[in-house]
């Protein structure tokens, strides 16, 4: 790896070796046991990181607790000029974080720059947004009385995130939640955390330079368990939580149980729907990057194609073209298309998708297989395959998180294959492909997807950050990001003053004394 210049980013990202974990002030690291992150890429050992104990986290709590009241009296507008420091520096890291996160992960360094670049642009939205914290003012019923609301900021913010996007969802999360006067609580996926490393260094960076202290951003690593410390804790208002709907529900019922709020962010199973009208260069171009970038490893991947049967052969026979033309290898090589999956587990769960969608009656066209010799020493270099199926097989309705593509036909109007469509328990992300404005308009519409997104003629992965992110169902209903998603940051307070020298009360109560 060092000859695309591993070593170098990551000394660029302070980070050296062992150790270097929990950070609630870079003097104070982990001291549980020891993850060691080993890349997708080639297996190298890349560094070492400590987990935290019950005994750091009271640590990290009090930090967090203690910057949350010097940080919620800073203006709106100038923790604002904090992100936006945030956001150069980003600039500055953008070519070593982005190729760690490529080699840490296995996604292309394409994406990993690309990854930054949405961490970037969440940092300038968020800057304008410092100060446009809104709240109505209504007109009171009471003669001599004013009222209105403001947004306070909420305190702190936990976040937990899952391996696939190891930095920009953090950056989606945390840039709102700084300029709402949060503090943030990060605990990234065990299976990445040397990204949470490097964005803790860089995050401590800014404060230290702005003489603000750096619990404003708190690091915490490890699995589930440290992750439960979190949803266990009272002081944490907010949990955002990114990953499998299993999970989701485990982090659901704990927050409620202590009647915190969750936003949860989670599993996605994308249908395309291609239509008579659909262009079909486009169409190929939008399916076969959503089904095989990042090796199939997005909440928005595409994972089904809902193709009309007066079209399906032809659709069918472009798509096995472009598959032929897929190189897979070393993600940190722009030649490739596809990289690894994240690691050897996850390639247990594609083998088994593909025997599975064949003992349910599905027909393997494009076979899959796990990748062998030279460059696939890892053994996470696995095959994108196309199966065809009907929409009812069990595999179909589950998630598989890796580069398998169901094709599904649909006969008759539009609606057999919305129909289709919403029939899965996720509702992430879902798009059209057509040139027919009746068809795209009833997509779009009430009785159309039931999906947080919905696209016309792109595919249904590469979200924007200025819309807000997440789905419905089973994907957890959370939105993050773009639009009003930062008013969840935020708790709501309604003010009423009377600038008179009488008491009436509300609904013309009398009540005299
Ligand atoms: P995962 O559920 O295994 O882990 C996600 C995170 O949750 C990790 O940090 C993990 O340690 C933590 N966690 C797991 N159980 C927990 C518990 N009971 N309490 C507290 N924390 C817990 O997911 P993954 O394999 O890392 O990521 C893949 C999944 O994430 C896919 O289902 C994908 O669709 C989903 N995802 C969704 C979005 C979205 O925005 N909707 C974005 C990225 C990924």
């Amino acid at each position: 790896a060092s000859q695309f210049g591993i070593d170098k980013a990551l000394r660029d990202l302070g980070i050296q070796d062992i150790n270097n974990g929990t950070s609630t002030g870079s003097s104070s690291f982990g001291s549980g046991e020891v993850i060691s992150s080993h890349s997708p890429v080639d297996g190298a050992l890349i560094a070492k990181v400590n987990t935290t104990t019950k005994e750091d986290y009271e640590k990290v709590m009090e930090a967090a607790t203690a910057s949350f009241k010097t940080w919620r009296t800073k203006p709106a507008p100038l923790r604002g000029e904090i992100v936006r420091q945030f956001g150069e520096k980003l600039r500055e890291k953008k070519e070593a974080l982005g190729k760690l996160v490529s080699f840490e992960m296995g996604k292309s360094y394409q994406e990993g720059l690309g990854e930054v670049q949405e961490m970037i642009d969440i940092c300038d939205f968020a800057v304008g947004l410092s100060r446009q914290l809104h709240g109505l003012t209504m007109h009171s019923e009471r003669p001599g009385h004013r009222m209105y609301e403001q947004y306070h900021s909420l305190g702190v913010v936990g976040i937990i995130s899952a391996f696939n996007f190891p930095v920009a969802v953090w950056a989606w999360n945390t840039a709102l939640a700084w300029i709402c006067g949060d503090v943030c609580v990060w605990k990234p996926s065990e299976k990445t955390p040397l990204c949470g490393v490097a964005c803790q260094n860089i995050a401590a960076e800014v404060f230290k330079a702005n003489d603000l202290p750096e619990g404003i951003s708190c690091l915490i690593n490890g699995d589930y368990k440290v992750g439960e410390m979190m949803t266990n804790d009272t002081r944490i208002p907010l949990v955002s939580a990114t990953g499998s709907t299993r999970m989701g529900k485990n982090v659901a019922q704990t927050v409620a149980a202590r009647l915190g709020k969750s936003l949860l962010e989670l599993g996605g199973n994308n249908a395309i729907i291609v239509t008579p009208d659909a262009d079909i260069k486009m169409t190929v171009i939008g399916a076969v990057f959503g089904a095989v970038g990042t090796a199939g490893q997005r909440c928005t991947s595409t994972r089904r194609l809902i193709i009309h049967d007066s079209i399906y052969d032809k659709v069918k026979t472009a798509i096995l073209d472009a598959y032929k033309q897929l190189r897979i290898g070393n993600p940190l090589d722009e030649n490739n298309h596809v990289g690894p999956l994240i690691d050897t587990d996850a390639v247990t769960s594609y083998k088994a998708a593909l025997t599975k969608v064949v003992e349910e009656g599905g027909k393997i066209i494009v076979e899959g297989g796990v990748l062998e010799g030279e460059g696939y020493e890892s053994g996470c270099y696995v095959k994108p395959a196309i199966a065809e199926a009907k929409a009812d097989y069990k595999i179909v309705q589950h998630e598989t998180f890796a580069p398998v593509l169901y094709l599904l036909k649909y006969s008759g109007t539009i609606e057999n294959a919305i129909d289709t469509q919403n029939g899965v328990a996720q509702g992430l992300s879902s798009a059209i492909m057509t040139n027919n404005l009746r068809e795209a308009e009833h997509f779009l519409s009430v009785a159309g997807s039931d999906c947080g997104i919905a696209n016309v003629n792109i595919g249904t992965s590469g979200a924007e950050i200025g819309g807000a992110f997440g789905g419905e169902k089973d994907t957890g209903g959370g939105r993050e990001s773009g639009s009003d998603a930062w008013k969840v940051y935020m708790r709501r307070q309604t003010n009423t003053i009377n600038y008179t020298t009488e008491l009436p009360l509300a609904q013309g109560i009398k009540f005299d004394l």
